[in-house]
């Protein structure tokens, strides 16, 4: 049985199908110390069940081991008598300060099992929410299919090693398809009927290139694709040529810090921090911990962090963020105190002086100097261009910051009032032109201009891009072989002709006929996840 869908991460996977039940997430009671109690046996129980499926997991012991020890029921006392009323954030913190100790402690073992508590402190606050997640230590080199994701599906599906993705919604830009792309982990989305088709099988092959999954009794015997070489790349720090010999300069994004490992020799133009808030590294010395570390594995290359971009999509555990804001401006009007922890964590980790703060969602220049304020002054601080406010007035940002990163995914859905989580809107010339006239304020200084949104990360989106005269981008990892291929394929004469018609046509369809034909020409094809979903 074979469905097709829209590709959102290119690449072939074969594997036995994981299929997840559709959750929405629900609000946490409140509970007494006896509630919790009985909360953390349910799930122990379940546990056990658990490891006993997949053979017996050590970590499964290692969290048995924790919530035995009765030292943590002390500390969860006493944090009640002193006024905490609900239990479960009483154990919470415990458990984070534990996880915390671990992280710092400086030995990988130790910092590993750090990260895993806090992971499984969320799977906890998800199993009590009666929404646990079906992704699992034994579900590696699986094929998951489901009707959408969710973030903390992601980080599953990236630790535990699923192999692919089919989604029967999805869009192409909305944040567990980034991060699954970042990790090119192939993934195919808008597949319709994909849950019910699945389920009369059980093996799939999926080939999200062609976008298409095929489903089995049998298993499939398939190739493994070979990873493309990118020492060259590397060894030239990102810095490479087009046909005619001008630079262009690639950067990676990155989503969760082990990311980093392969790609050394790079410029990080996009660390989403938020992502290490979801995973609960939240206290001013775990960031500074992490950022002191990954600005040493980064080194001499530069480390971008951007700060807190909370709201939408991105809500951690226990926190309110009205719908209305995210970003800087949440951490403004609503959690300064998030704010200067996380500047103060920065401050004092910016020891090799390769460290760069990014602000996200910025619309005024107060909400830079808020932040110029308390930043220490040799930080280089740059904003996103990512609401039309500030695409619109980049020229009076100038002097106040040092660079510019374009947000394309943010800035089209504001541009084209859509939400970016259910649709997609890509190659609008309104896009283009507002792109355009926010970099023509720094034509001369292009190298302050970067792209860091997911339209970089498509050939279609990078040719458009570059033809407006933009030089830097910043892209997800598994995508830097195809950027550079690109790259080493257009010159001068075609990125003419490619933004004159850009800025002269009516439609997205115009824009995409011209993009595709010069992808033609160049002999790469364009793929259905290069047409907007
Ligand atoms: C963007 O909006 O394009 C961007 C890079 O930020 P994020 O995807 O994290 O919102
Ligand atoms: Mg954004």
């Amino acid at each position: 049985m074979i469905l097709r869908g829209t590709t959102a991460v290119r690449g072939k996977a074969s594997g036995r199908l994981l299929i997840l039940k559709s959750r929405r997430r629900k609000r946490r009671r409140k509970l007494t110390f006896d509630q919790l109690k009985e909360e953390v046996k349910r799930y122990r129980d379940y546990l056990h069940r658990i490891s006993l499926d997949v053979g017996g997991g050590s970590i499964f012991r290692v969290y048995e081991a924790i919530l035995q020890d009765p030292q943590l029921w002390e500390k969860v006392q006493s944090l009640m008598e002193g006024g905490e009323r609900d239990a479960f954030k009483a154990f919470y913190r415990v458990i984070e300060a534990y996880s915390g100790e671990l992280s710092r402690s400086g030995h990988e073992k130790f910092e590993n099992l750090g990260l895993e508590l806090r992971m499984w402190l969320r799977d906890f606050d998800n199993f009590v929410r009666g929404q646990h997640s079906d992704i699992i230590e034994n579900s590696a080199g699986s094929i998951i299919v489901a009707d959408e994701l969710n973030i903390m599906d992601v980080f599953r599906i990236i630790k535990y090693g699923v192999a692919g993705v089919v989604l029967e919604k999805g869009s192409l830009t909305s944040h567990p398809i980034l991060m699954l792309k970042s990790r090119g982990i192939p993934t195919l989305i808008k597949v319709k009927g994909a849950i019910s088709s699945a389920r009369r099988y059980r093996y799939a092959f999926l080939n999200a290139t062609d976008g298409f999954v095929e489903f089995s009794r049998k298993p499939f015997e398939v190739q493994v694709e070979e990873r493309p070489q990118i020492n060259a790349i590397l060894d030239r720090g990102g810095r490479l040529r087009t046909a005619d010999g001008q630079e262009v300069v690639l950067q990676i994004n990155v989503d969760i810090p082990e990311e980093l490992e392969d790609f050394r020799g790079l410029d990080v133009g996009l660390f989403r921090t938020e992502y290490l808030y979801l995973m609960g590294i939240v206290s001013r010395d775990d960031q500074e911990y992490i950022y002191r570390k990954l600005s040493e594995l980064v080194y001499p290359n530069l480390l971008t962090i951007r700060l807190f971009d909370l709201g939408g999509e991105k809500v951690p555990l226990g926190m309110d963020i009205p719908p209305h804001v995210r970003g800087i401006r949440y951490l403004l009007e609503y959690n300064r105190k998030l704010l200067m922890d996380q500047i103060e964590a920065i401050n004092r980790a910016s020891v090799r002086g390769n460290i760069r703060v990014l602000i996200p969602m910025v619309s005024t220049v107060e909400e830079v100097m808020e932040v110029r304020r308390i930043l220490r002054a040799d930080i280089p601080l740059g904003i996103m261009i990512e609401t039309p406010a500030s695409a619109l007035i980049t020229d009076r940002f100038k002097k106040h910051v040092n660079f510019f990163s374009v947000g394309t995914n943010d800035l089209s859905q504001y541009v084209m009032a859509i939400d970016r989580r259910v649709s997609d809107y890509r190659f609008h010339p309104s896009i283009f032109r507002l792109v355009w006239y926010s970099f023509d304020k720094l034509r001369y200084q292009r190298e302050r201009y970067s792209v860091c949104g997911d339209l970089a990360a498509n050939r279609m989106g990078l040719l458009a891009l570059l033809s407006l005269g933009i030089r830097v981008f910043s892209v997800p990892p598994a995508y830097i072989p195809e950027a550079a291929q690109l790259i080493a394929k257009v010159d001068g004469e075609t990125l003419n002709r490619v933004f004159r018609h850009i800025m002269i046509s009516y439609s997205e369809r115009d824009v995409e006929e011209v993009l595709s034909s010069v992808l033609r020409e160049k002999g790469m094809e364009k793929t259905s996840s290069e047409i907007s979903g």
